[in-house]
């Protein structure tokens, strides 16, 4: 299954998600979810980097949906 990571309204455009993930988000006016992910992530590094950049991001507007946690 694939974690689902989307970015909810009140991203600051701070940076942080792209600088510890560039492979998942792209910050423009707010940040995004590249193309390639926005179907789901499969590739556990690929989500353990996403659930970082949710942690730290600072208005905790990163949601990742991940039907199999990883241990
Ligand atoms: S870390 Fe959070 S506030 Fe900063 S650009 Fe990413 S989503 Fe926006």
């Amino acid at each position: 299954m694939a974690a689902q990571v989307t970015v909810n309204e009140g991203c600051i455009a701070c940076g942080l998600c792209a600088s510890l993930a560039e492979e998942i988000f792209e910050v423009t006016d707010v940040a995004h979810i590249k193309a390639p992910h926005q179907a789901g992530i499969t590739d556990s590094a690929l989500i353990a980097k996403a659930k970082d950049a949710a942690a730290q991001c600072p208005t905790t507007v990163i949601v990742v949906t991940d039907p199999a946690p990883t241990a």
